[in-house]
């Protein structure tokens, strides 16, 4: 699960549907530098005019150019060498159910001893795959992306997403919905990571972009009996109002620790209509 995202917001603002269809971002970087990326990426989203943000882009391009998130080498926020050194986990070998790297055979991570604590017998999703192990290199990925506000990071996570999603689950025409930030993570990074990671994926997938969650509600744990915690964490998502989940979706996050966040989102997407579901992560601790 990605608890990356901290501690639950008791409310949150609903991703903009709008702002969530149609257009793909540019494909300018943005500008940052290992210093100030979170900082020129804000004083960029402020700017109103094209002209003067496409001057601020290559003024800031010039001052902080875009560098891999793993060797900091310039020119790319993922270089090929560093994206083809990924710690890649073989499908052949994945446990289909949770994406565990060599289940297939036998898993030893969604069975129900395991996700007793969390209230489930086993994964409420049909399958589920992640693209690489979070290792180091893969986190400095992620946290790049997400914490630092490389969001140009977006579309070479999604290309790799895309590369090693399981073809069946293609095949069945899902739509793509993803795990919605907290409103204080959105506040914070100033972006959804995992609603502009899903833009990306619709469109490297050629499929429908679904922003069916409202973002995660939680109750103050701490008062909570333990079967309360449990539900309580089980009921932290739900489906936006009015909204009807496709028949196959394809939920989709950053990173899959626990896999609690995404369990809970699967939960919501259920209730709301869909049969069948897939949690597609980039990466897996
Ligand atoms: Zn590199
Ligand atoms: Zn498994």
């Amino acid at each position: 699960m990605t608890m990356a995202d901290g501690q639950m917001a008791l409310f949150d603002i609903p991703p903009s549907t709008a702002e969530a269809s149609k257009k793909r971002p540019g494909s300018a970087p943005s500008p940052r530098s290992h210093e100030g990326r979170g900082l020129s990426s804000r004083r960029r989203r402020q700017r109103k005019s094209p002209l003067r943000e496409r001057a601020f882009e290559v003024f800031a391009e010039t001052l902080f150019p875009t560098r891999c998130a793993i060797c900091d080498a310039p020119g790319t926020p993922l270089c090929p060498e560093c994206t083809r050194r990924l710690p890649y986990i073989d499908t052949l070998l994945a446990c289909p159910r949770c994406g565990a790297p060599f289940g297939r055979i036998q898993c030893t991570e969604c069975n129900s001893v395991l996700l007793a604590p969390f209230g489930y017998q086993e994964p409420p999703w049909d399958e589920a795959a992640s693209a690489v192990i979070l290792t180091d290199e893969a986190r400095r990925v992620v946290t790049t992306y997400k914490d630092q506000g490389e969001r140009a990071l977006a579309r070479p996570i999604a290309a790799i997403m895309t590369r090693l999603a399981p073809p069946s689950w293609l095949a069945a025409r899902p739509a793509i919905a993803f795990v919605p930030a907290t409103v204080a993570a959105r506040r914070r990074r100033g972006f959804d990571h995992a609603e502009l990671l899903a833009r990306e994926l619709s469109w490297a997938m050629e499929a429908e972009l679904a922003p069916l969650l409202s973002p995660p509600r939680r109750l103050d744990q701490r008062k909570l009996s333990r079967t309360a915690r449990i539900q309580n964490m089980r009921e932290s998502f739900s489906v936006l109002p009015g909204a009807t989940a496709p028949r196959t979706v394809i939920v989709v996050d950053d990173v899959c620790t626990t896999g609690s966040t995404l369990f809970a989102a699967t939960e919501a997407l259920r209730k709301g209509g869909a049969e069948t579901i897939y949690a597609l992560t980039f990466a897996r601790a």
